[in-house]
């Protein structure tokens, strides 16, 4: 059996008359830049987000190069982000000139330490760019508290998390930004690049579309400088067939969670983090000296989407023995991240002497598993048995 990672055509194709209808609206209207299924599309996504403001641009990544530009952020400051993430979210704080903070993650919900967030903070920090990573919110109470503390703007990376919710609310509406992608892995994928920057402040929200588009207001006349951040209005028409599944979708990247962490648990070396908040850098999360891998959890006041279902494997090489068994039998399965940013030779220059001791080991143990929404049920039972055999044949258990 062949299981692949992810597989765009199973969720695609079946929408295949209603795609090409979209289509051809967009060819016969002739208006492929700033047409109006952009506008249908925004008013949509923020209507579904309960956000006064969308603003469709080009990628995730030109989500966040917008907002940090709306937020004037540049040389001489300072922006604290995870060390485990995308590479985007501090390619883009480079891009801009000003200097990426790197902070430790969680080993429970893989996203930012509030706790280690407070010791980066200095005179020029500017802003803190939480992300909500594999699809679950970054601990929002604690980091807003510290925003207001030291009145820094919040802008969150949801490219991993769109309808993913805290405390009732959903991610993105939190901060001055929330910023999400519709590359096709994304829990909303599109037929290629996409993304949306929303916001509940009007007065960004402006300054936001006048910088997508070069700064231009009224037409030729620039009174600020800005870039080509547009969203196509065919990308728009295609991910407004898709908006109308994205609940489905969601729903089925739960049940197939659901159907992983209950058979896998029942091997008693698998647990699931026994964490209920992100811990301090000194504390350590194998439940028992007896754990072999740690399942993903949804923690306290979170709606977890799922965008990955990623677990821990302890014990040096072991996760990547497994990886190679799994690929070795047909099952696609991936590293987010094998290296932490604070590590990556384009950022050598600007870390200092930096603890990050959950984030180096997270990304020397985790791996993804297939959790698409159309992933069928023998297809995840192959896997859980796979995972199981290995457990069982390795530990003598
Ligand atoms: C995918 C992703 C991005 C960038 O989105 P693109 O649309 O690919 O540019 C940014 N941040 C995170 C966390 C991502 O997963």
């Amino acid at each position: 059996m062949n299981i692949p990672l992810l597989d765009v055509n199973a969720q695609n194709l079946p929408l295949e008359r209603e795609l090409k209808e979209a289509f051809d609206r967009v060819l016969q209207s002739g208006k492929f830049i700033m047409g109006p299924d952009v506008q249908a599309f925004e008013q949509e996504v923020a209507e579904m987000l309960g956000v006064p403001h969308a603003i469709g641009v080009s990628s995730g990544t030109d989500a966040l190069l917008l907002s940090l530009m709306t937020l004037g952020i540049g040389p001489g400051d300072e922006v604290i982000c995870p060390t485990l993430t995308f590479f985007s979210t501090a390619g883009c704080i480079s891009r801009v000139g000003a200097t990426p903070i790197f902070v430790d993650v969680c080993p429970a919900c893989f996203n930012l330490r509030p706790d280690d967030v407070r010791t980066k903070i200095t005179s020029k920090t500017k802003a803190i760019i939480p992300v909500h990573l594999f699809g679950q919110s970054a601990a929002m109470d604690e980091i807003l508290t510290i925003a207001k503390e030291h009145k820094l703007d919040v802008i969150e990376d949801v490219a991993q998390a769109i309808g993913a919710k805290y405390r009732d609310h959903y991610c993105g509406t939190f901060g001055d930004f929330g910023t999400y992608s519709f590359f096709p892995s994304k829990n909303l994928g599109g037929l290629g690049d996409g993304g949306i920057v929303v916001t509940s402040d009007s007065e960004l929200a402006s300054k936001a579309r006048i910088l997508r588009n070069h700064g231009s207001n009224p037409k030729y006349y620039h009174a600020a400088i800005g870039g080509n951040f547009r969203l196509d209005t065919l990308q728009a028409a295609l991910l407004r067939v898709k908006l109308k599944y994205l609940k489905q979708y969601t729903h089925q990247r739960k049940q197939n969670a659901r159907y992983y962490t209950e058979k896998l648990s029942s091997l008693p070396s698998i647990t699931s983090s026994s964490l209920q908040s992100c811990p301090p850098i000194s504390a350590t999360d194998t439940p028992n000296d007896h754990t072999t891998l740690i399942l993903p959890k949804q923690m306290p006041h979170c709606e977890h989407v799922w965008n990955q279902y990623t677990i821990r494997i302890l014990g040096n090489g072991n996760r990547d023995e497994l990886k190679t068994l799994l690929n070795d039998n047909n099952i696609g399965c991936e590293i987010y991240y094998p290296l932490c940013l604070h590590q990556q030779e384009c950022f050598k220059d600007i870390v200092t002497s930096e603890v990050h001791s959950h984030s180096e080991q997270l990304a020397n143990q985790v791996l993804s598993l297939p959790i698409y929404p159309e992933l069928k049920a023998d297809m995840q039972d192959r896997i859980i048995e796979l995972v199981k055999e290995w457990i069982s044949k390795k530990y003598q258990i």
